[in-house]
């Protein structure tokens, strides 16, 4: 990050979920007052709510996202820790099911910390918090936002009324973000401004998950903190096993393409006995439940273009799952939203002008690894429909040996976990080095 400029004017946030908490920590550094505006209410301790249904489910913090975490709120790792978050070695204290063949354990030195979604939110939402000139609002019902008469700006939020300190009024703002999620409705304002709408990318997968806590126990897993287990083609069942703060294990059973895992126990346990990792049947069958199951439907990724708009309204951006919603099995949205608060932090501390330009170029080559990810991943389902090319058949072609020579080669196990981490890039895979030891080992 660069040098902190002088801190002037006021920016409003729009949600308040891990996007619009990040977005506002970068923005901490260059405004005197910052305003979050939130649909909720917002919790007092770490708890669930109505607009972020996502947190009843796994979420997994990649690498990259925990060592942004990091350099936006230092000591957030340990904060995670003192809550009795477990902290492991990704590749030595979890196993990875590819293809339906577990990596080679090893200690890679990628060390994991694995916390329930709104253990997460609420250590953020926190710090954010304790920010001088930072305000909530929440429990807001409705909110319009002003732009000036020739509509060349956002100018503002209007609240619609409702809730305590929320009453009918005009937030005057130099920069609003709308970090409302994937249902935001910024293509639509733009649309009914004159903008048109961006583009956007979408790719169908028809993701359902049934998530379930349990207690977790110290001879469960061998001490081991999770098993992630992939769907590939033929098999449109997954899965996510991970520990959690108070000793507890969240599993989730993951169907794509509409295959979906029943919520009775029974049908719970006969699902999981189709997964290569015994792991899922053996948790669901010896470990004691914590309340009743969850199910999420997600249908499709969806990917904005706002980079490639030709123009856009002065004093208004869009973040995180707002711009780019990815398939939540690849773990990535939290990173993201990471990664773009660092980046707009950095653009913030140059200069203001031109600032949708240069953030949204700059958000778009963040996104672009994670989504290629993605494509990659679920693109491999011969059903989900996309662009396939000569060069992302023969990548695709050499990851399927590249998991099965996983198996036996550690060291090729570790490569895979940086990049699906997004630490290195998929290129990296492609090192001489590399594709000789698959050739060795498949
Ligand atoms: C099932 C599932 C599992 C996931 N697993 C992972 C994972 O393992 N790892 C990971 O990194 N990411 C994961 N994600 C993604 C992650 O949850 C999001 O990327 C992250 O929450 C950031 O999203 P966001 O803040 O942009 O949007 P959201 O989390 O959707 O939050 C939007 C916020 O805006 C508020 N809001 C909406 N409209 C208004 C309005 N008009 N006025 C005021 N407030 C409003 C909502 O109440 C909400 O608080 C998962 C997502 C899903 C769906």
């Amino acid at each position: 990050m660069n040098a902190t400029p002088t801190p002037r004017g006021h920016a409003v946030v729009i949600g308040a979920s891990l996007g619009g908490l990040l977005a506002a920590r970068a923005l901490s550094e260059s405004f005197e007052r910052l305003t979050l505006i939130e649909r909720d209410e917002l919790p007092a301790a770490p708890d669930h709510r109505r607009g972020t249904p996502q947190d009843h489910h796994t979420h997994g913090l990649l690498a990259r996202g925990r060592h942004a975490l990091d350099q936006l709120f230092p000591g957030f790792t340990e904060e995670l820790v003192a809550a009795s978050a477990p902290l492991a070695d990704l590749q030595a204290d979890m196993h990875w099911y590819f293809d339906g063949r577990p990596l080679a354990p090893t200690r890679s030195g990628l060390v994991g910390v694995a916390a329930s979604r709104p253990l997460i939110e609420y250590v953020v939402r926190s710090r954010v918090a304790a920010i001088p000139g930072v305000t909530f609002i929440d429990r807001c019902p409705g909110l319009d936002l002003t732009t000036s008469p020739d509509r060349s700006a956002v100018m503002g939020v209007r609240l619609l009324g409702g809730g305590e300190g929320a009453g009918e009024r005009v937030i005057e703002a130099d920069l609003v973000i709308d970090a409302s999620g994937r249902g935001s409705h910024s293509p639509v304002r733009l649309e009914q401004w004159g903008y048109g709408r961006p583009r956007e990318d979408r790719v169908h997968i028809g993701c359902t998950y049934m998530t379930q806590m349990y207690r977790r126990e110290p001879h469960h897993l061998d001490g081991r903190i999770g098993t992630v287990c992939s769907s590939y083609p033929g098999q449109p069942r997954g899965g996510i096993i991970l520990a959690q703060e108070h000793d507890r294990f969240i599993v989730t059973l993951a169907g794509v393409l509409g295959e979906e895992a029943p919520s009775d126990r029974a049908g719970m346990i006969a699902y999981a006995e189709t997964y290569a990792a015994p792991e899922f049947a053996e948790i669901i069958r010896t470990a004691k439940p914590l309340g009743e199951p969850v199910q999420m439907r997600y249908p499709a990724s969806v990917r904005r273009r706002y980079e490639d708009m030709a123009a856009f309204p002065e004093g208004f951006l869009v973040v995180a799952d707002a711009l780019c919603s990815f398939n939540p099995l690849y773990g990535q949205g939290i990173t993201v939203a990471a990664l773009e608060a660092v980046l707009l932090t950095d653009l913030l501390a140059e200069s203001r002008d031109d600032l949708w330009r240069r953030f949204f170029r700059g958000a778009a080559e963040l996104v672009d690894t994670p989504w290629a990810l993605v494509l990659g991943g679920d693109l491999r389902h011969p059903q989900v429909e996309g662009a396939r090319t000569a060069q992302s058949q023969n990548f695709a072609e050499y990851m399927t040996r590249y998991w099965s020579a996983a198996h036996h080669d550690a060291l090729l196990g570790t490569a895979l976990l940086r990049v699906t981490n997004l630490l290195d890039e998929p290129a990296s895979l492609l090192a001489p080095d590399l594709v000789d030891r698959v050739t060795a080992n498949c």
